[in-house]
């Protein structure tokens, strides 16, 4: 066993992440704001909250007055309902259920959404034997082709009178291929796709509702907002109109600690590979963080972030723990013990870094590395 610790977590750190919730709850009631009023606007939270702590974002916004949250898989939703407890948010499990899994479904009141007609026949399988009248969702694919039922075997369980017996769905859904282009044809395409399907399917379920809106959607036409809107990105401050402006605020800071100073006297090679030259008379920062913390080493040759106002590029290739800076017209005052380089804030969106790694927003959070201290600064108490 370890002795007792003496030093504080942010201390034995190689990198602070600071997650700002007060700005994720104004970002949930800036999305509330936008939708159609008679929208209810859930929180899409998979992914370990997109990579940000599904705990305390969960908590955060359920306390804003979030009342319908998805996640991809079961595990997700079962960690979900232990934070959640009895509280009466709806949980969706977007995944749907895998063969064997419904009695946990049930059992912890899990939405599934049903994508396919093997778990629209097992779902209905198992609530027909158990009594079970449970909600789910409908998936319909309407031009993404990545999942979901297709309009021919959407059709066939329509036209069976059996298809969809024993079932209560609470909404048929969909999902936009190219909503962050709101010019894209294929967002009209589908949202008339999906507009026929659901009328159709209220003649079966008269008060199914629609979910088709993720975050960008919520930025289209109100036409695409239905009842059921599933944001996800913009909540955790990553613009979902790249087009515009950011809309959303800031929600993620993220600070590397340098661990050594150095100058080269003559012109001399940094990191492995030997593929950067550092010119005579540089100054040089590396901090304690790499790709293993997310910060991907395709990033490397494009890569910068921030000490103060000034810019310092990466020099040389990210290795896994480690990243170094040219540091050479950043003040020797800013460097000394206890200064930071920051990764992601005010000068550097999440968007930013992701546009010089030639990647999204999204898989720069995602990719967050689980060895960063990780500070949640508090929501106002709810009125
Ligand atoms: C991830 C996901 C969302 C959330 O999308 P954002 O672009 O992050 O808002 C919504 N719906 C489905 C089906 C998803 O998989």
């Amino acid at each position: 066993m370890a002795a007792p610790l003496s030093s504080r977590p942010e201390d034995r750190s190689g990198a602070v992440l600071t997650v700002d919730l007060a700005a994720l709850a104004e970002n949930w009631r800036l999305l509330k704001s936008r939708a159609n009023p008679a929208c209810d606007v859930g929180a899409v939270v998979k992914a370990d909250a997109y990579g940000l702590g599904l705990e305390p974002v969960a908590r955060t916004l359920s306390a804003a007055g979030c009342a319908t949250f998805y996640v991809a898989h079961l595990d997700e939703g079962l960690a979900l309902r232990g934070i959640l407890g009895n509280s009466t948010a709806r949980i969706v499990v977007m995944h749907g259920p895998n063969p064997g899994t419904e009695r946990d479904f049930a059992a912890n009141r899990l939405i599934p959404v049903l994508n396919t007609p093997g778990q629209i026949k097992s779902w209905r399988g198992f609530a027909q034997t158990n009594d079970v009248l449970m909600e789910s969702l409908v998936h319909v694919d309407t031009g993404m082709n990545r999942l979901g039922l297709t309009s021919a075997e959407f059709a066939a369980l329509m036209a069976d009178p059996d298809g969809f017996v024993g079932l209560t769905p609470l909404a048929l859904m969909s999902h936009l291929a190219c909503a962050e282009v709101p010019t894209h044809p294929l967002n009209a395409q589908q949202r008339e796709r999906f507009a026929s399907m659901l009328s159709t399917f209220r003649l079966k379920f008269a008060d199914a509702k629609g979910s088709l809106a993720n975050s960008s959607g919520l930025f289209l036409d109100q036409a695409y907002h239905y009842d059921l809107a599933r944001p996800g990105v913009a909540l955790y401050g990553v613009n979902p109109t790249p087009e515009a402006k950011n809309p959303m605020i800031p929600v993620v800071r993220l600070q590397a600690k340098i661990v050594q100073v150095r100058r080269v006297d003559a012109a001399s090679p940094v990191g492995y590979g030997a593929t950067f030259r550092a010119p005579d008379g540089a100054k040089l920062a590396t901090v304690s963080m790499g790709y293993a913390d997310g910060l991907l080493r395709s990033w490397g040759s494009s890569g910068y972030a921030f000490v103060d106002d000034l810019r310092v590029a990466v020099a040389g290739r990210v290795s896994m723990d480690l990243t170094t800076f040219d540091v050479s017209a950043v003040p020797e005052s800013a460097l000394g013990p206890g200064a930071v380089i920051d990764i992601i804030g005010t000068r550097q969106t999440v968007d930013d870094l992701a546009k010089a790694a030639g990647t999204i927003g999204y898989e720069i959070l995602t990719a967050l590395g689980g060895r960063y201290h990780r500070r949640y600064l508090p929501a106002p108490a709810q009125k």
